[in-house]
C-alpha cells in the first residue's frame, strides 16, 4: 500500500512562530540575501522572487486573487495587513533560509507561513517557499493559513487549519469562477489506504491533537484532516453559507471546544459518525493529480 508515498509536509507556524523570535536569529550565512531578489509590491503582498521579475509578478497576481477568493468564500472583508512572500528558485537556498526560522528543515517541508517580527518590532505574515511543480498549490495552501488567522484567530485547532488549507490548495480559477476542493488523487488514495488498513486515528482523537502531536504524526494527520474537512464541507450538499460546517466555525470563534462543537453540529453518536465518514471517503473519486 501507499502509506510511504510522498506526502508534502506543509507546516503552519503562525502560532508556533509567536514563541520563536525570528529577529534574534541571524540568517544562515549561506542563504542568499532576499534584498537581491526581484521584488513586486502591489495590493497586500510584497513578493521577493529569486527566479526574477516575471515570477515575482505572477506570484503577486496569484496571491492577490487567492486572497480575494478566500474573502469571498468566507464573506470576510476585514482589512488585512500586508504580507511578504519569498519564493526561492531552488530547495537548497529555501532550506538554508528556513533553517534559522523554523527547526523543520527536513526534505518534506515545501513551504510555511509564520508571523515574523522585523528589527523595528513590526509583525507581519511571511510566506516562504521555492519553485517546484507544486508551487501554486503551496502558495494557495500557505495563503490560506495567512487568511484564516483573520477569520478564526490564531486559536484555530491544528487539524482544522491544515485540513482546510489542504482543501483549498487544489483550487483553480477559470474566468470568474472559483473551483474549490478538487480531490487530489494522491491525497485521496492515501486517506483511503489509512482507513482500509485501520491506521487512521479516530476523528475523536484527531480533532483533539495539539500542534506538537499533530506534526509528530504528520503522515496520518495531514491526509485524515483533509478527509475530515472534505466530508464536513461536502457530505450534506449544503451551500457553505447554510452549512453546519460554517456554524461549527462560528462556534469555534467563541472559543468553544473543538470536539464538543463538532458533536453539537454533527451529532453525539461518534461511532455512527466515524462509520459514515469512512464510508463517504472510501467512495470518493479523484478529480485531479
Ligand atoms: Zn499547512
Amino acid at each position: 500500500m501507499r502509506y510511504r508515498a510522498r506526502v508534502k509536509l506543509r507546516t503552519l507556524l503562525a502560532v508556533l512562530a509567536l514563541a520563536v523570535t525570528s529577529v534574534t536569529r541571524a540568517q544562515d550565512a549561506t542563504a542568499p540575501s532576499i534584498a537581491s531578489f526581484a521584488n513586486v509590491t502591489e495590493g497586500r503582498y510584497q513578493v521577493f522572487a529569486q527566479g526574477g521579475h516575471q515570477m515575482a509578478f505572477e506570484v503577486n497576481l496569484f496571491m492577490k486573487e487567492m486572497l480575494r477568493q478566500y474573502e469571498k468564500f468566507f464573506n470576510n472583508w476585514s482589512i488585512k495587513d500586508g504580507a511578504r512572500v519569498i519564493v526561492f528558485d531552488n530547495p537548497e537556498d529555501f532550506r538554508h533560509y528556513t533553517g534559522n526560522v523554523v527547526s523543520l528543515t527536513h526534505a518534506g517541508l515545501a513551504g510555511y507561513c509564520h508571523l515574523k517580527t522585523d528589527e523595528a518590532g513590526n509583525q507581519f505574515y511571511e510566506i516562504v517557499t521555492y519553485q517546484d511543480p507544486n508551487l501554486w498549490r503551496v502558495l494557495a495552501h500557505e495563503g490560506f493559513h495567512q487568511f484564516i488567522g483573520y477569520e478564526l484567530g490564531l486559536q484555530i485547532p491544528t487539524w482544522l487549519n491544515e485540513g482546510t488549507a489542504q482543501y483549498f490548495e487544489t483550487s483553480s480559477i477559470t474566468g470568474s469562477h472559483f473551483n474549490v476542493g478538487q480531490i487530489s488523487r494522491n491525497k485521496l488514495l492515501y486517506a483511503q489506504a489509512l482507513i482500509l488498513n485501520k491506521k487512521a486515528p479516530p476523528i475523536a482523537q484527531l480533532v483533539t491533537w495539539d500542534q506538537a502531536t499533530f506534526y509528530a504524526n504528520a503522515n496520518v494527520a495531514y491526509p485524515m484532516s483533509w478527509a475530515l474537512v472534505y466530508y464536513l464541507l461536502n457530505s450534506n450538499n449544503d451551500r457553505y453559507e447554510q452549512s453546519r460546517f460554517r456554524r461549527y466555525l462560528q462556534d469555534l470563534k467563541f472559543g468553544n471546544d473543538s470536539f464538543r462543537s463538532l458533536q453539537k453540529e454533527f451529532g453525539s453518536d461518534v461511532n455512527r459518525w466515524q462509520a459514515d465518514f469512512e464510508d463517504y471517503i472510501l467512495h470518493l473519486k479523484p478529480q485531479t493529480d
